[in-house]
């Protein structure tokens, strides 16, 4: 039964890595992410629930539109993949005792699922724009909080931290909106602040902290080498700092 329950999570991981697709192209040109249905970017055509089947949809039009023929990128497949692999590995990292959950365990595994999808939206649109979603990180810093207050109250741990990563995040923000006013442009070193302060809260071990910043330096370093060829000048740094974060936690809690 057990398989049964991760073969399950696997599948919810692909439907999520078909998400992120749709939030990535949307959010930065403020369209609707949960009422409109997808349609493919070449010809316009409305895309059916027979399409839109993660992974399946992929392979069984052979990487291509039903409609146009125009080619899908490998990229949505291997993003659906990846996520459905994420979601296997936090069963493992949370210590899931199946099939008797306790509170703390749901509630960890819920949390890091909102984590994942906070980053993995950030990463792809600092990945094409170079620059941090604020929208994006206050929907996780909210689901954050939740999650803190709900350990306070359950399991009595001490807020004084998160508060003081709440209060930093508070002064980075009215700094970029006091930026933003005066000089009408976007300030990517604060945003970046602000994404690690965000990562560091979650991120309660300062070795695993430590860890994933230096790794997110590395993944920077090797985007930007690898980018070099095409002219790319800007390092998108929250996708580096997004990805190490996500693995930071996944192998933090299986060494804890
Ligand atoms: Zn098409």
């Amino acid at each position: 039964m057990e398989i049964i329950f991760i073969i399950m999570l696997f599948c919810m991981g692909t439907v999520f890595g078909s998400f992120f697709t749709l939030a990535v192209y949307r959010i930065p040109l403020g369209l609707d992410i949960t009422h409109e249905r997808s349609f493919c970017p070449n010809c316009n055509h409305r895309l059916e629930f027979k399409d839109l089947i993660p992974i399946f949809s992929y392979l069984s039009l052979k990487g291509k539109c039903r409609y146009c023929g125009e080619k899908v990128r490998i990229r949505y497949l291997l993003l659906e993949v990846v996520s459905g692999l994420v979601f296997v590995a936090s069963y493992f990292s949370y210590k899931l005792t199946f099939p008797f959950f306790t509170i703390e365990q749901i509630s960890g595994l819920i949390s890091f699922v909102l984590f994942y999808v906070t980053n993995s939206i950030i990463l792809g649109i600092d990945k094409e724009y170079i620059q941090i979603n604020k929208k994006v990180l206050l929907f996780g810093v909210i689901c954050q909080t939740i999650y803190m207050l709900f350990l306070y109250t359950f399991e009595k741990i001490s807020l004084y931290r998160y508060g003081i990563y709440l209060l930093i995040l508070l002064i980075l923000f009215c700094l970029d909106t006091y930026y933003i006013r005066r000089k009408s442009k976007n300030y990517y070193f604060i945003q970046i602040l602000m994404l690690i302060v965000y990562e560091l809260a979650f991120i309660d071990n300062l070795w695993i902290a430590l860890g994933s910043m230096i790794a997110s330096v590395l993944i920077s370093l090797i985007y930007y080498i690898y980018k070099r060829s095409k002219k790319q000048t800007k390092i998108p740094v929250g996708f580096g700092i997004a990805i190490s974060s996500i693995l930071g936690v996944l192998i933090g809690n299986i060494i804890i």
